[in-house]
């Protein structure tokens, strides 16, 4: 199941630009006017709190610098059939994703560009799975745990406080 799925004719068709500038009260919003509502990548509603809300971000799959470089016309890298809602997180944890195994063209048919589109999806997909999962670990081992048991934790910590900075280990 893809986030183009509820596209008009599945994503596969080239959508016009999103308008404004902010994600949440313009072409965000209008995503989730249409109904997308959660994070493409991780799955978590963007419109079920307040504070889910404002991890509204509206992504482009093929990031703009690279469909540049790979040159795909502008009007197809920022068509929202490009462009996905995520959360915060999973748009931060792509951030700096590259199509390694794609050269530059002079000429791209819609067929190729959806043919990237998909696969980009699905390779960022894995990648952003991988960081939330080493995330969690971070906050597992050493910030979930630490909720309500600061006093042993500050005891136990592993090298001890050393890495605070002075006046920090007081608090
Ligand atoms: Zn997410």
């Amino acid at each position: 199941m893809k986030p183009f799925d509820d596209y008009p004719k599945g994503g596969y068709t080239i959508l016009p630009k999103l308008r404004g500038g902010n994600a949440r009260r313009e072409y965000g919003y209008w995503l989730v006017e249409n109904g997308q509502t959660s994070c493409v990548y991780c799955g978590t509603s963007l419109v079920d709190s307040y504070e889910h809300w404002l991890l509204l971000t509206a992504s482009h799959v093929i990031p703009a610098t690279e469909g540049r470089r790979l040159g795909i016309p502008k009007q197809w890298r920022e068509s929202y059939s490009n462009i996905v809602l995520a959360c915060f997180g999973c748009s931060g944890f792509s951030n700096r994703y590259e199509v390694s195994w794609q050269d530059p063209k002079y000429y791209w048919d819609e067929t190729e560009f959806f043919e990237l589109r998909d696969r980009v999806f699905e390779e960022k997909a894995d990648l952003i799975e991988e960081a939330r999962n080493s995330e969690m670990s971070f906050y597992n081992d050493r910030v979930a745990w630490r909720q309500g048991r600061d006093a042993r934790y500050r005891r136990n910590a592993p090298g001890g406080l050393a890495w605070l900075s002075k006046g920090q280990t007081e608090a």
